[in-house]
């Protein structure tokens, strides 16, 4: 019995870390501790962490910047420190680690999958560059941080302190979208900030990494690419024109890596690739 429970933590050990991850952060913008106060101020977009660390999302710096608005250096530092962080590690790590709207967006899918809900409408990947890409045109023309009048990631966090039924009917929209129209519609297809992160982070040097085992080799089964939220970025590893996934879109979830019973996968971080791109050139 005990070693069952074992095995299963051990099967969703990935999933595990990063609901963790992800729930102590929003823990972290709510929770008073006595005597101390909270952790961090603010949210997701703008945030003081521990009282001194003053950290910017790089994607709202963008749209500040396209708005004309004047940019005070400590907002600067803080979106360099970030940027830096997802730059150099991975992009989209942000989205299955931080990002509080990628918790219902996993449970829509786990329950399309449960209920074997099989609307799934087509929509273009490249439709989120687009978004993104309007979202600085009307922050241009309207010297406004445009995606941030909807941004459901801001609203989820202002949802837990204060509700308000517009921010609701967003979220419960986003949600039915994804279980009912489209597999992974929201952040595989529509939102410009995972779109953002994925390009920053396009050479980020944590990869998940193929190491064939025998069976792997001979059997094919790509569990892994089933259950990945972007399964393109999967596909060269598969077909073994590639050792480890460099597509930005890879959020790192690990999904793929708890998935494989074979234990053909790794999440590795590759500084060598980095110097030996460095050599040549
Ligand atoms: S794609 Fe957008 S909404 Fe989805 S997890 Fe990433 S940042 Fe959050
Ligand atoms: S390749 Fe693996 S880590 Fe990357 S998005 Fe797919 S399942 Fe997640």
């Amino acid at each position: 019995m005990l070693a069952r429970f074992g095995r299963s933590l051990y099967r969703h050990r990935w999933l595990l870390m990063r609901r963790t991850v992800q729930i102590s952060i929003l823990l972290a913008f709510i929770v008073q501790i006595p005597g101390y106060g909270k952790i961090a101020q603010g949210n997701l977009s703008s945030s003081i962490l521990f009282g001194e660390l003053k950290l910017t999302d790089p994607f709202i710096l963008l749209q500040s910047f396209f708005a004309g608005s004047s940019i005070a250096l400590p907002a600067l530092l803080g979106a360099i420190i970030v940027g830096g962080f997802y730059a150099f590690l991975a992009g989209r790590l942000y989205c299955s680690w931080v990002c509080p709207i990628n918790l219902l967006t996993d449970l829509a899918y786990w329950l399309r999958k449960k209920f074997k809900i099989k609307g799934n409408m087509s929509l273009s990947r490249s439709l989120r560059l687009w978004i993104l890409a309007l979202s600085l045109v009307l922050s241009l023309l309207g010297g406004t941080l445009a995606w941030e009048i909807v941004n459901p990631i801001t609203r989820f966090q202002r949802e837990l302190m204060w509700f308000s039924l517009s921010g609701a009917m967003l979220l419960g929209s986003l949600f039915l979208f994804d279980l009912f129209v489209s597999r992974r519609a929201w952040c595989g297809h529509l939102c410009p900030v995972g779109a953002f992160y994925g390009l920053l982070g396009r050479y980020g040097r944590l990869k998940v990494t193929a190491t064939p085992t025998e069976s792997c080799d001979s059997s094919g089964c790509s569990r892994c690419v089933a259950v990945c939220p972007e399964p393109h970025v999967l596909a060269p590893v598969v077909a073994k024109q590639a050792q480890s996934v460099t597509s930005g879109d890879c959020t790192r979830c690990g999904a793929c890596l708890d998935e494989c019973h074979e234990g053909s996968l790794s999440m590795k971080l590759d500084l060598v690739g980095m110097v030996s791109k460095k050599t040549d050139q």
